[in-house]
């Protein structure tokens, strides 16, 4: 294996962007590509040339970058296999389960539908380190568009299966208000509070609350903790199955 750098971006209204960077091959991966000048201008920041796109989901604010990115470097563009209708341009799909090698690396897909009914996941499993999109955020998961809870907590629960040293990145900035409908069902929960002392810290001085870790969300991310008795109890659910909370915790989250 090789060690990959990471270079996390903001754009668009709360988007973020990431490069990977594998210094052996000199290829660089863009993880979506949410918006065309913000990944040139990342390009330029870092010196490293575009070889791979990666798209997690068809939505506009992750593919909007792809037709020119791909003009200007005749980038390999990955994406889901069930989507291939829903994204131009794409060179590959892949679909759950499906290994491949980017440089030295191994690159796992994990299908987590629900946000959308085909997205995919990447996990570099030598780096430890997975892009969910718009599926698992800091402290929030994804709008279920397509699918419905049963599917996004069965997503969720494979996430969930990753090392707690995985780190992750996502698609959106959310955290702050994913942090304060978080403490509305699991206000005693303490590192939560800590968790939300940092937040608050971060975002008044501007600063990214991403990259998280798998290990930290299952510690403060209601929408990987609905076996928990406190959380339960708030809900008036203790007898519930952990979908029926976790489709009760995205029902209350949309209507916050
Ligand atoms: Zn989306
Ligand atoms: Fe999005």
């Amino acid at each position: 294996m090789s060690k990959l750098q990471f270079h996390q971006f903001s754009c668009r209204e709360d988007n973020y962007g990431v490069l990977v960077y594998d210094r052996e091959s000199g290829k660089c991966i863009s993880i979506d590509a949410p918006d065309e000048g913000a990944v040139l201008a990342a390009l330029a920041e870092t010196g490293w040339q575009l070889s791979h796109i990666f798209v997690t989901h068809w939505h506009f604010d992750h593919v909007e970058g792809i037709a020119g990115l791909k003009d200007k470097f005749n980038c390999h563009i990955v994406g889901p296999k069930q989507e291939v209708g829903k994204i131009s341009g794409l060179d590959e799909t892949l679909g759950d389960g499906d290994e491949f090698k980017f440089g030295n690396d191994t690159v796992r897909v994990i299908a987590t539908p629900g946000h959308t009914l085909g997205m995919i996941n990447f996990y570099f499993v030598e780096n430890d380190t997975v892009f969910t999109g718009d599926t698992l955020f800091a402290l929030g998961c994804g709008r279920l568009f397509e699918g419905d809870g049963a599917m996004m907590w069965e997503s969720m629960r494979k996430l969930a299966e990753l090392p707690r040293e995985t780190v992750v990145y996502c698609g959106h900035e959310y955290t702050l208000a994913n942090g304060q409908f978080a403490m509305s069902i699991d206000p005693d929960n303490e590192k939560l509070q800590a968790r939300m002392k940092l937040i608050a810290d971060l975002r008044k001085k501007g600063k990214p609350t991403l990259p998280t870790t798998i290990g930290e969300e299952l510690d403060t991310n209601p929408f990987m903790r609905p076996d928990d008795s406190t959380i339960r109890e708030n809900l008036g659910m203790v007898g519930a199955s952990d979908e029926a909370v976790f489709t009760e915790i995205r029902t209350r989250k949309d209507n916050a």
